[in-house]
């Protein structure tokens, strides 16, 4: 495949595409998928976010016998430079995806990085009653053995297929879909990168079709998520994000980095804990603090399979804190984030942490 600019990214045509398949809309940000590093051999030093999404698609001509497809280019970033704005667009173009009844669901190309933060906010923004699949590479498109090809051919068909709806956004890798909140990257070397510790995958795509592992969720969105979603579609464009950050824990911890951030106007914390969540104590102490302030924190754990529950005082509002429950650190915050922006008062923090 070569290489071609963003500014280069050909329409993807449709000529010939069999017509009565479903419409799917393809957005592309960027990531190692459309990566490009100067010859066949090179795995790891490589420029992500340098093939357009119609090279992309062209170069697979297996997608036409599943879908009809529009792509669109919203970005080409490497997904560790993620930010605001483009999950702003990212979650407009997806809203406006399930409210037109010519498509009937969503792809996303997207970085591995920060994949399964943009699956989970898509997820808790976006009421999304269609397919949105999101799919990347952990090798560039110019390597031997590139898995970006055949991931793009199975993302697809997990969109295409109806099965896939009412699931929230899936992360299709490795012949895999991981539901949003359960998707964790766990490794940085192989095709195999993702898995869902705790639930396992959602769906294996093989070649006779799409096999879902267990059935989809309910169809209306529990309460404190439908809450937040109607609070976040009334604010205006351009409204400001909160400023959350994470503070970690762990042996010789001290509470410099917690003072710091607050003494500088954060406006919410997530502790990224030890075990099940348990914080130092020199920690803990800027954090009660905090907490005394009105400021709202979350406890998580760096454990992957963790499982952080409120201790007894917690329950009692003593210190204040909301636990994340299975939550990773990194999407606890995205729940602080939209909660914050959406104007949530601290008590609603908990319910909404606890509908993962
Ligand atoms: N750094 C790349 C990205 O997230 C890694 C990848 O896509 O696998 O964009």
């Amino acid at each position: 495949m070569k290489p071609t600019s963003p500014a280069g990214s050909a329409p993807f045509s449709q000529a010939g595409a069999p017509v009565g398949l479903p419409n799917l809309l393809v957005l592309a940000t960027g990531g190692t998928i459309a990566g490009a590093a100067a010859a066949p051999e090179i795995l790891s030093r490589y420029q992500a976010g340098s093939l357009g999404i119609g090279a992309m698609l062209e170069a697979v001509p297996q997608l036409r016998a599943h879908a009809r497809m529009q792509a669109e280019q919203l970005a080409q970033i490497d997904s560790k430079d993620m930010d605001f704005g483009l999950w702003e667009a990212l979650a407009r173009r997806v809203a406006e995806a399930m409210d037109d009844p010519a498509l009937d669901g969503v792809l996303i190309t997207h970085g591995t990085d920060t994949m399964e933060e943009t699956a989970f906010f898509l997820g808790l923004a976006v009421d999304c009653r269609k397919p949105v699949v999101l799919c990347g590479a952990m090798r560039p498109a110019t390597a031997l053995s590139a898995d970006g090809p055949l991931n793009l051919l199975h993302a697809v068909r997990v969109a295409a297929d109806p099965g896939a709806a009412g699931r929230g956004p899936l992360i299709v890798m490795h012949q895999q879909a991981f539901a949003a909140a359960e998707a964790l990257k766990f490794q940085s070397l192989s095709p195999d990168a993702f898995a869902a510790p705790l639930a396992g995958p959602v769906a294996r795509v093989e070649d006779g079709g799409v096999r879902f592992l267990r059935p989809a969720g309910p169809a209306r969105a529990p309460g404190p998520v439908a809450a937040l979603r109607a609070r976040l579609a009334g604010l205006p464009p351009g409204a400001p994000w909160p400023w959350v950050e994470l503070v970690a824990s762990h042996a010789g911890a001290s509470g410099g980095a917690a003072e710091a951030l607050l003494a500088a106007g954060v406006q919410g914390l997530v502790a990224v804990g030890t075990g099940a969540g348990t914080l130092h104590k020199a920690l803990l102490a800027p954090l009660v603090a905090a907490t005394g302030l009105g400021l709202p924190v979350v406890r998580a754990s760096r454990v992957p399979l963790a499982a952080v529950e409120r201790d007894a005082a917690e329950a009692n509002g003593k210190l204040g804190f909301a636990a994340a429950g299975c939550l990773s650190p990194q999407k606890a915050r995205i729940v602080l984030l939209l909660a914050l922006r959406a104007g949530l008062k601290q008590a609603d923090f908990q319910a909404l942490l606890d509908v993962f």
